[in-house]
């Protein structure tokens, strides 16, 4: 009777606590994977030392595929497993006799090809021969199948699947003793070759196959990076905070061998000098180098690359001076420079090596191997081990030079014994060793009970974590592309893993599910895209999370660098170096700047200097000027300038003009209009002028500006007001004992026979706000207008202690003329606090010490506040310096997590 059930387990850590249990209870326990078997060992351990057992047996925990295998072995059969070379050489031998369709070449890469379908189909238990199906390759496949299945025969080898029928076969016949309860534990699914040998076991005992699934929740998303760096960037510092906090399980799951380089790279980073304690930073990698980027396989072939050379020089160099190479005699090195690279150096490999082998060098098996283009490849092996024993090759440097060397000798030990006898080209050679080493990674040995485990998706099955992070979330890598199989018909491909979208849905789900149920904190991460050329499409199955501003999540390391990046040497180095930079260009700056502040300053620019110190410096001392933008009409400054002179003339001139003024209201106007067309003069027969003449004196339907500023005048002098002085001058005015002598110009004073006298400032643009002048006090005009009064420095006036007020007219357009003094100031309580705060703001420049130092200062640290209209902010740094304020100013601490 078949007894097979399913146990499904919300957490893999229950399933982990149920499979421990079940080993101790002498169930036997198949995992999909040999780390699976490892870690539930690992915890059954555990566990026992814990409860202090001084002995106990060993449960029976395997990997799935070891298990079959070792079962195998033990019934003694005439056949061999088929190797991955003993395959090749088979398909090679194939592809030999049969004639190819068109397109297809003959080599190791095809023979790979071949064996993945063969592989595929057979588990799948579709046919591998059988009647044509119309599709060329497919039928090509079967005649080649043909051949193969006989030649398996012939050489008794046999692949899986009949390793698993053969075991089948033997537990049905009762050759092998099972337990009565067999547990599966972390398949997905099995393909039809292995569930037709679990059934077989489930006819002997109970079978259960466990697996650990999760529904995912609404929360579920992935968060988006701007690039796959910063992914593993963010990912790796994050894994660490958690390493920090006391979390000792944690994943780090990743779809393609890319992602896996980069978090290698970001841990090797953070783990940069770490102590080798026990509570050091480690992890564990599951993936290596691929043997065939290995360096010090890729100097093993150098020799074979180098026959087709047509300048062999540089890499005969590389060769010869690479490290795995032993150099046995002093001054070797410059004789073999010179004789490669001099001006009259060898051009030809035949003439290269002459050279060398004339200063002893010991080349001359590389004169073997190019000495026939065809030859079996035993003898293309032993020239070229000749070859490498001539040169010393090779040397390890460390744990994975050795491991490089070990998968190596062992590659030239099959190829000797699998393809030995076959002729070939050194092309050929080139691609079995290829072949070969397709798979095999040269992995570095790190602990698998490490705390930090980053691996692939199917290495993480069934392991459990406190937190996993899933890296390359996008659509190509959950749910994967279909598979791309030439040799399989419509028909077949719909029944294989990976040959159909829906199959990859479902595919992608299922693991989904399996990651969510790994940890109970599951994160999510991809990025935007690899590079330019290569957007990434988010994943179907996880909406996307972006940051607040809808943008791609980013890590700038050098403004934003979290405690745990800090641990990167090389950004502890250069953060160190830029603050100390900009940190000794500070001081610099303060200390040796050569700009003394000048003794006399005019208004407008001691209104620089109040605002900020630095835009005074930038304006005034270096003389720095905005980009001049193109301006059509009259420009600002130069109608400013015409305004003033016109007020100046009709106030000055009115009283002898218009004697009944301010009653004779048509003669004033008249006279207005006279001193417009005076001062405008010539600059009338500019279109733009006329139009200014039009905006100030208006016309039968729009009102002028001045004219409604003539109308105010009036009421004030109906009121008893009378123009005094215009545009009077002050010179060498000092500002309390600052040392600093303002020169300038009142634009009108105005008296009262009772009121005293009224100080103005014309403003053709908007007034300052009352708050610049009397509590920021960076506005001096009317502050200086009033000492100067006060002091006597208005020639026309003398020293006036009387009343006094001061304000300004604002002639910005005719709507909003104003006449307007500041009121409720007490100006004598007003001036000596304001020349004590002047005093104190002029200490830094006094110095030399121009900083950026805005007054009013931007409520944010966007251009707002005294920085809004001023052209420097890109010199000055004052919202660079604002974010470093806010970053605070502690020294950065070495090695600290
Ligand atoms: S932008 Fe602001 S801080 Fe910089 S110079 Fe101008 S006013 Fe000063």
């Amino acid at each position: 009777m078949i007894r097979i059930s399913d146990r499904i387990f919300s957490s893999v850590f229950e399933l982990e606590q149920a499979l421990v249990e079940a080993a101790s209870k002498g169930e036997l326990v198949l995992t999909a994977t040999s780390r699976l078997s490892r870690r539930v060992l690992h915890c059954y351990r555990l566990g026992r030392i814990k409860r202090k057992d001084l002995g106990w047996k060993t449960p029976t925990i395997f990997g799935f595929n070891r298990w079959i295998k070792n079962t195998f072995d033990t019934l003694w059969e005439h056949f061999r497993p088929l190797s991955r070379l003993g395959a090749l050489r088979l398909w090679d031998e194939v592809t030999q006799r049969i004639e190819l369709p068109e397109g297809l070449r003959p080599g190791p890469s095809l023979n790979l090809r071949l064996q993945e379908a063969f592989d595929l189909l057979s588990r799948h238990g579709q046919a591998l021969v059988g009647p044509s199906s119309g599709h060329t390759l497919a039928d090509w496949r079967r005649e080649v199948f043909k051949h193969f299945l006989a030649l398996l025969e012939k050489n008794q080898y046999i692949p899986w699947t009949e390793i698993l029928e053969r075991v089948g076969k033997a537990v049905a016949e009762r050759k092998i003793s099972l337990p009565e309860n067999i547990i599966l534990a972390g398949f997905n699914e099995l393909a039809n070759a292995e569930e037709g040998f679990v059934k077989v076991l489930a006819d002997k005992s109970k079978v259960e196959i466990w697996r650990a699934l999760k529904n995912p929740d609404q929360n579920m998303k992935v968060r988006v990076y701007a690039t796959p760096e910063l992914e593993c960037q963010s990912i790796c510092a994050q894994v660490l905070k958690s390493w920090n906090s006391g979390q000792k399980r944690l994943g780090v799951v990743f779809f393609d061998q890319d992602y896996f380089k980069l978090l290698k790279r970001s841990f090797e980073e953070l783990a940069d000098r770490e102590e080798r304690s026990p509570n050091a930073l480690r992890y564990n990698l599951t993936m290596g180098t691929p043997l065939s980027e290995h360096p010090l396989f890729q100097t093993a072939l150098l020799p074979l690359r180098l026959l087709d050379e047509t300048q062999p020089n540089a890499l005969l160099s590389s060769l010869l001076f690479s490290p795995y190479v032993m150099r046995p005699q002093n001054g070797w090195d410059p004789a073999i420079k010179t004789s490669l690279w001099s001006s009259d150096g060898a051009n030809t490999l035949k003439d290269a090596l002459f050279r060398l082998k004339d200063i002893g060098c010991p080349i001359q098996p590389l004169q073997n191997l190019s000495l026939y283009q065809k030859k079996p490849m035993k003898v293309w092996l032993q020239d070229l081990e000749s070859l490498w024993s001539h040169l010393g090759f090779p040397i390890s440097r460390c744990e994975t030079d050795t491991l490089a060397k070990e998968h190596l000798l062992k590659i030239l030990g099959e190829l000797r014994k699998e393809v030995g006898h076959l002729e070939m080209g050194r092309n050929e050679v080139q691609a079995w060793f290829k072949a070969a080493s397709q798979g095999i990674e040269v992995v570095e040995k790190t602990p698998e009970t490490a705390g930090i485990q980053i691996l692939n998706l199917v290495e993480s099955r069934g392991l459990s974590f406190d937190h996993l992070w899933v890296v390359g979330v996008h659509g190509r890598a959950l749910p994967q592309p279909v598979r791309d199989l030439p040799f399989l018909d419509s028909g077949e491909i719909q029944k294989v893993e990976g040959g159909t979208v829906e199959k990859q849905w479902e595919t992608g789900q299922k693991n989904l599910f399996c990651l969510l149920a790994a940890a109970p904190h599951v994160t999510f991460s991809r990025a935007i895209s690899k590079d330019e050329d290569f957007p990434f499409l988010p994943c179907p199955l996880i909406p996307d999370e972006s940051s607040h501003e809808g943008s791609p999540y980013t890590v700038d390391l050098w403004k934003e660098p979290s405690e745990e990046m800090l641990r990167i040497r090389w950004l502890r180095e250069g953060l160190k170096g830029v603050r100390r930079r900009s940190k000794k260009l500070r001081e610099t700056i303060e200390e040796s700047v050569n700009f003394p502040l000048p003794k006399s300053l005019g208004v407008t620019q001691f209104e620089d200097l109040l605002i900020c110190p630095f835009k005074f410096f930038a304006k005034n001392l270096l003389d720095l000027e905005p980009l001049e933008e193109q301006k059509v009409g009259i420009e600002p400054k130069e109608r400013g300038g015409v305004i003033h002179k016109i007020l100046k003339e009709f106030t000055q001139g009115l009283a002898a003009a218009v004697p009944d003024w301010p009653d004779d209201k048509g003669k004033a106007l008249e006279f207005l209009e006279k001193t417009v067309d005076n001062i405008l003069g010539r600059y009338l027969e500019d279109p733009f002028w006329q139009v200014e003449r039009l905006r100030l004196l208006g016309d039968a339907e729009s009102p002028g500006l001045l004219k409604e500023w003539l109308e105010k005048e009036r009421e004030r002098a109906s009121e008893g007001w009378g123009f005094e002085v215009a545009e009077e001058s002050f010179e060498e005015l000092s500002i309390g004992d600052t040392g600093i002598l303002l020169n300038g110009r009142v634009d009108r004073v105005d008296s009262h026979p009772e009121k005293g006298k009224a100080l103005w400032d014309y403003k053709t643009s908007d007034s300052p706000p009352d708050r610049e002048v009397l509590e920021d006090m960076v506005r001096p005009q009317l502050p200086a207008y009033l000492l100067s009064l006060k002091q006597g420095h208005l020639p026309r006036l003398g020293e006036w202690s009387g009343q006094v007020k001061a304000g300004y007219i604002t002639l910005k357009k005719a709507s909003e003329v104003e006449i307007e003094d500041l009121k409720n100031v007490d100006w004598e309580d007003f001036l000596p606090r304001w020349k004590e705060w002047v005093k104190k703001r002029l200490e830094g420049p006094l110095k030399g010490l121009y900083s950026a130092d805005p007054k009013p200062p931007p409520s944010s640290l966007q251009n707002e506040g005294a920085c809004k209209h001023c052209p420097f902010p890109n010199l000055c740094d004052f919202k660079a310096q604002g974010v470093r304020e806010e970053e605070g100013s502690e020294d950065l601490q070495e090695g600290d997590s």
